[in-house]
């Protein structure tokens, strides 16, 4: 499978402006997921990033378009001689909060490949192991997309966190009888709605009967 994805293997040696990194750390590569990554990827290329989706032990064909490794983003880390002070790791208990002037000290930002949970388990303390600098992007859990968007409006458009404009908890009509209150924060795009991955609200339609926290 892996044939069908030219990028599978890829390393982390040539990065443009900014490297972003997503460790998928769940067992399983939920639809969900699939969206968020692909939103990732296509926001990334559009900033002239580069996004790298790494851990997954086989190439996804669904993710054509995005380069993978089968690697850990620590072993590529080192493989590419990059200084672990270069690498900075989005977490929610990070040192400090992240800031416009940290797009210059630092080259990638990882983040971890897991869905939201209620109440949060703190997996991304597998990744704090690895010894990178973390960075909060506030105090509440954003989906992995979400952290990706702020990270970037923040390092690259250089918007101060507390300045970048979240709609909290956003009810999404899912069909003509039914809507479904959104258990986080989403940065508030240009038309004034909350920026979510393209397809989830048809997800979300097609899954009405779960209840959202089940999906996540
Ligand atoms: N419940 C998860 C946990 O236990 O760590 C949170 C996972 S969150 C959906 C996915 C990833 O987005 C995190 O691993 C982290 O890299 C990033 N992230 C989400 N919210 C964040 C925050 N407030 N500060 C820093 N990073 C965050």
């Amino acid at each position: 499978m892996a044939a069908t994805n030219p990028s599978f293997n890829a390393t982390l040696d040539d990065s443009t402006k900014h490297t972003f990194v997503v460790e998928h750390m769940d067992p399983e590569l939920e639809s969900w997921q699939l969206l968020e990554y692909q939103t990732i990827g296509s926001e990334c290329a559009a900033a002239n990033s580069r996004f790298l989706l790494t851990g997954l032990p086989k190439a996804v064909p669904e993710l054509a378009l995005v380069e993978q490794s089968p690697q850990s983003v620590d072993d590529l880390v080192s493989s590419a001689n990059i200084p672990k002070e270069r690498v900075c790791l989005l977490d929610p208990r990070g040192e400090s909060d992240l800031a416009p002037e940290d797009g210059d000290k630092f080259d990638v930002f990882v983040f971890g490949g897991i869905l939201g949970d209620d109440p949060p388990r703190d997996r991304t303390a597998e990744l704090r192991v690895k010894g990178f600098k973390g960075r909060r992007l506030g105090k509440e859990q954003l989906t992995t997309d979400t952290a990706a968007r702020v990270t970037r409006i923040v390092v690259q458009d250089k918007i101060p966190l507390a300045d970048v404009p979240y709609i909290d908890r956003p009810s999404i009509q899912v069909s003509a009888a039914e809507s479904v209150e959104m258990p986080f924060k989403y940065v508030k795009g240009k038309d004034g709605k909350a920026i979510m991955p393209e397809g989830m609200i048809e997800l979300l339609g097609d899954d009405a009967d779960k209840g959202i926290l089940d999906l996540l």
